[in-house]
């Protein structure tokens, strides 16, 4: 069997394809390989399986050039808004990612996040360093309390519910949640459903996104519903950067609609929003929610378990149901 793994990944998950006798290709790409780049390395070989980056479109074009001999695609990434589903699904091609893998720190990179606005942790620590502290002031970065707040979460699966947990336990909020599905487990521990979206945004005082990037999340938050916020109250997006409308959030942000935003994603990335990196009031981090060495390591076993599966005739773990009934 030929595998092309299109970046280099911890070698755990490079060494699980090798022992099983693939002959495993690894692109040395330090930047995100183009779509031409991609189709080139795939029209070279014949490859039984793919293990793909979040940063790679893979549609019917991809497909085409791979040949119909190739019968999976790994996404290394929970989410799989990179993948056309109904490409993969007209050839009989399996589409797995590594969803449940990173729950744990994207969670706690939301609540990081989130302790970063109330404390204005960042702000401070640059003041600090400029060389601006002249001395303890009563009156200098006054922030706000996270504990005993109204946390709204739309999208509550793995990490949204995570997230629920540490906010529950550790700051004693009160946790309101919006998905398309109810989860009984996160409402035995208090969390409360409510029946529309809306309900989230007006009484939150921390509204976060955990929902996947589909066509009826893009710009989820858009101007209008940005406007149902709390002025005093903070956005989160770790989920991924179309769910947001940025240029509305930045409007947004200047015009004082919201107090502020912890990103970790972009709609463009890597670009932002005219104005976004010139605000006081966001905190931004580069897309590293999941970028812990356990995480990653945990993300490589099951992207290749999972190529492992569907080439050995089994039930992936991380299967991508691409034909939706
Ligand atoms: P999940 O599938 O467990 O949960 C997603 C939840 O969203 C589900 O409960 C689903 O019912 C709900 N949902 C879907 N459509 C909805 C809608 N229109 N309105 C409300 N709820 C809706 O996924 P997860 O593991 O919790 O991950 C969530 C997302 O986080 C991923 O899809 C991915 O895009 C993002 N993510 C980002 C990072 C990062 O590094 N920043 C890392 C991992 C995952």
């Amino acid at each position: 069997m030929n595998i092309y793994v299109t970046r280099q990944i911890p070698h755990i998950g490079i060494d699980m394809l090798k022992a099983k006798g693939y002959t495993v290709v690894v692109g040395d790409d330090r930047e995100p390989p183009s779509r031409k780049r991609l189709k080139k390395m795939v029209s070279k070989n014949k490859y039984d399986g793919v293990l793909t980056l979040l940063t790679d479109h893979i549609d019917a074009e991809f497909f085409d050039v791979a040949g119909p001999q190739l019968k999976v695609v790994s996404n290394y990434a929970v989410g799989y808004d990179n993948f056309n589903l109904k490409d993969a699904a007209d050839r009989g091609i399996t589409l797995t990612n590594t969803v449940g893998i990173s729950s744990d720190c994207v969670a706690e990179h939301t609540v990081a996040l989130m302790l970063a606005l109330t404390t204005r942790i960042v702000e401070a620590d640059s003041f600090v360093k400029r060389g601006k502290y002249k001395g303890w002031d009563p009156m200098i970065f006054i922030g706000t309390d996270l504990c005993g707040k109204t946390i709204g979460l739309i999208g509550a699966g793995h990490i949204g519910a995570r997230a629920a947990m540490h906010l529950v336990k550790g700051f004693e909020a009160k946790v309101v949640y919006y998905d398309i599905k109810r989860n009984a487990d996160l409402e035995a521990q208090g969390a409360q459903f409510v029946e529309k979206l809306e309900d989230v945004l007006v009484q939150s005082d921390i509204v976060s996104l955990h929902v996947p990037l589909l066509p009826s999340t893009h710009h989820l938050m858009n101007e209008e519903r940005l406007k149902m916020m709390k002025p005093t109250a903070f956005l989160i997006n770790t989920s991924r950067g179309p769910v947001v409308d940025e240029k509305a959030l930045v409007a947004a942000l200047q015009k004082g609609t919201i107090k502020g935003a912890g990103l970790d994603v972009y709609e463009d990335e890597p670009n932002l929003a005219r104005g976004l990196a010139k605000l006081p009031n966001v905190v931004l981090t580069p897309h590293i929610a999941s970028a812990r060495e356990s995480a990653r390591d945990q993300m490589a076993v099951m992207a290749a378990q999972n190529i492992i599966d569907v080439l050995e005739g089994n039930e992936p773990k991380g299967k991508i149901k691409t034909v939706i009934s």
